[in-house]
């Protein structure tokens, strides 16, 4: 969708008396809210939103104070091209200066301050690796263009570690693609394939992470909260705590229509009756569902119990072929968890710690990682980042904050000789300062801070190999009045595990249900620009030729097409 085409949609006939009702408070439903109003013209007070948490966000969540320390389940690398997101967060206010736009609030803070990695991977206990290349061979970009080559039903549900070789998995290229965007090797080569696809842009800065974009402060702060009081001065109803158990549909054999959704309460059930004048959104599948949290002296441990939205879809796919195989995301908890810890600093020689690792001052405003810091020497592959501070608002000037994640939270470490699901805050913070190389700063360090460890046992579920039909589209063949979104709905040529995709998700089933003159922006093309290609195949190749270069130079010496290789 070009500037032409973006222009908001004509109000439609009856709109007046439709309700639309949003089980689940993650940016996906906020986005749907947005669009409910913006281009479907709906009254604010028409619209509910149904969280079974306390706080809306989902996944994006923010919270903690000095005394208990500051908690984020995970910090978001985004980019330019997210194009559904800012064209929610180009409408959207902050908080702190309502003249002000949350998209012109984080384009500002990116162009003073561009992210540029200081160390994006380290090993020997805090040794920096300086390389920049991606450490390919010849055979490792062969298998790189075949993937690109291949279409995505001759791959089905194949793994990425049946497609590379064993050589490809220690790659400084695997070591910046596994960490950056948290593939496991055994998850779905079809959604790696996408990401190749998709950010094939970033091949070129994926060893400085040039060109990724953090908010000013988390995400909860800068991008929810703006969010969730925009949608409260429409009048949006928010509904917390309530859990949706179950939904009544009237199966015809060509159409399908929600008629009715069950609430619960404080233990008590209510029945919403609904028509085919209704509409019905289900964020369906949640990464952190279920998420635990230890502390300083406790572990997370893992909860392997029943979760809302699992339960919900799981009932719901009995009803009808068209939504989805929940189990084939769900069910595989020890595939598809990992463990994160928040780690807040005060007056702490960790400061000094990461002033030696990256050359920046942490209390200076400015980037400080620039991204995350990988231990590629450590079991539980740990990475480690620290944003610009402050990070929270209430954050005080003497305390940093930074969050850190291990990949392979099964393996025993290699200081603290546990699995991470059985580690305390201070256990883990003791393992990863053993691959910063804190030394002798380390007690001084464990004695400054607060651990809050989060394990999330469906953190990567949305990785896990899969075929058509697992995931429901948007808008299912025949549904009325019912749409599926965020993480696990199919949406063609997008990424999941990315804000886009759960608002890309939004923007597509309103305008499906509303039936509107209007499609959400096109996925990024940048697969199809030559100069795109041509950049992406150089950085494979690294410090060698790219095969037929000289003859390509030489073809385009002294024309237009110069300055392509
Ligand atoms: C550690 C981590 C790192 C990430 N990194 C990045 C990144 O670098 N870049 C990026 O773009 N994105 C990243 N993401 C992903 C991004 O945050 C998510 O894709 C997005 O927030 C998902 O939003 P959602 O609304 O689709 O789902 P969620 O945020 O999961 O929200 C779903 C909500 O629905 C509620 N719910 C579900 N079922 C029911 C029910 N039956 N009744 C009541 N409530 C229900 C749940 O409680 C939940 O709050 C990351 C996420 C995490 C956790």
């Amino acid at each position: 969708m070009g500037n032409y085409n973006n222009v908001r949609a004509i109000k439609q006939d009856g709109i007046e008396k439709k309700r639309a009702f949003l089980i689940g408070g993650g940016v996906a439903s906020l986005a749907a809210a947005f669009y409910l109003v913006y281009d479907g013209h709906m009254d604010g007070k028409m619209i509910t939103i149904i969280e079974n948490l306390p706080v809306l966000g989902g996944s994006m969540d923010g919270s903690g104070d000095e005394k208990r320390g500051f908690l984020i389940r995970g910090g978001r690398e985004m980019e330019e091209h997210y194009e559904c997101s800012w064209d929610l967060f180009c409408h959207i206010p902050t908080i702190e200066n309502p003249s002000r736009t949350v998209l012109e609030d984080l384009r500002e803070v990116n162009r003073i301050d561009p992210n540029v990695a200081a160390c994006r991977l380290m090993h020997k206990c805090g040794e920096k690796i300086e390389r920049e290349t991606l450490g390919l061979n010849g055979h490792h970009i062969m298998q790189l263009e075949k993937l690109i080559l291949a279409t995505e039903e001759e791959l089905g549900a194949t793994k990425i570690k049946e497609f590379f070789d064993e050589s490809f998995f220690t790659t400084d290229m695997w070591y910046y693609w596994r960490s950056m965007f948290a593939f496991e090797n055994w998850q779905s080569l079809v959604e790696m394939k996408r990401y190749m696809h998709r950010f094939i842009h970033h091949l070129p800065n994926l060893s400085r992470l040039r060109q990724i974009l953090f908010s000013r402060y988390n995400q909860y702060e800068s991008m929810i909260l703006p969010l969730q009081k925009w949608l409260e001065e429409q009048g949006v109803n928010f509904h917390r705590n309530v859990q949706v158990t179950d939904m009544a549909l009237d199966i015809l054999p060509d159409s399908q229509t929600v008629i009715a959704i069950h609430l619960v309460k404080n233990g008590e059930t209510t029945i919403v009756t609904t028509t085919k004048d209704d509409l019905i959104f289900f964020t369906c599948g949640s990464m952190t569902e279920n998420s635990t949290l230890g502390n300083m002296s406790t572990p997370a441990g893992v909860n392997r119990g029943p979760g809302a939205s699992w339960e919900l879809w799981k009932k719901i796919a009995t009803k009808g072929p068209s939504f989805g195989r929940p189990e084939v995301f769900c069910d595989h908890i020890d595939k598809t968890k990992w463990e994160s810890f928040t780690i807040t600093c005060t007056d702490s020689p960790m400061v000094d710690l990461l002033t030696k690792l990256t050359g920046r001052d942490p209390y200076s405003g400015k980037l400080v990682t620039g991204g995350i810091m990988t231990a590629v020497d450590s079991s539980w592959l740990l990475s480690v980042t620290c944003h610009r501070q402050p990070h929270f608002t209430n954050q005080p000037e003497n305390a940093i904050v930074l969050w850190a994640y291990g990949l392979l939270p099964d393996n025993v470490g290699d200081h603290v000789k546990k699995k991470m699901e059985y580690c305390t805050g201070e256990e883990l913070l003791r393992e990863l300062l053993y691959h910063m190389g804190a030394g002798d700063l380390t007690e001084a360090i464990v004695a400054s801070s607060t651990v809050i460890p989060c394990m999330m046992p469906y953190i990567t579920s949305q990785f896990m190999p899969r075929i058509k039909g697992d995931r429901p589209e948007v808008v299912p063949k025949g549904s009325v009045n019912l749409a599926f979104l965020g993480q696990f709905v199919e949406i063609p040529g997008d990424c999941v595990f990315t804000v886009e995709y759960s608002v890309r998700s939004a923007m597509t089933g309103v305008y499906t249900l509303l039936n509107l003159d209007k499609q959400p922006p096109e996925v990024y093309p940048s697969q199809y620009d030559i100069r795109v290609i041509a950049k992406a195949i150089k950085s494979m190749h690294g410090e060698s030729h790219v095969p037929g270069e000289g003859l390509i130079r030489y073809l385009l010496k002294d024309t237009s097409m110069a300055g392509l290789m």
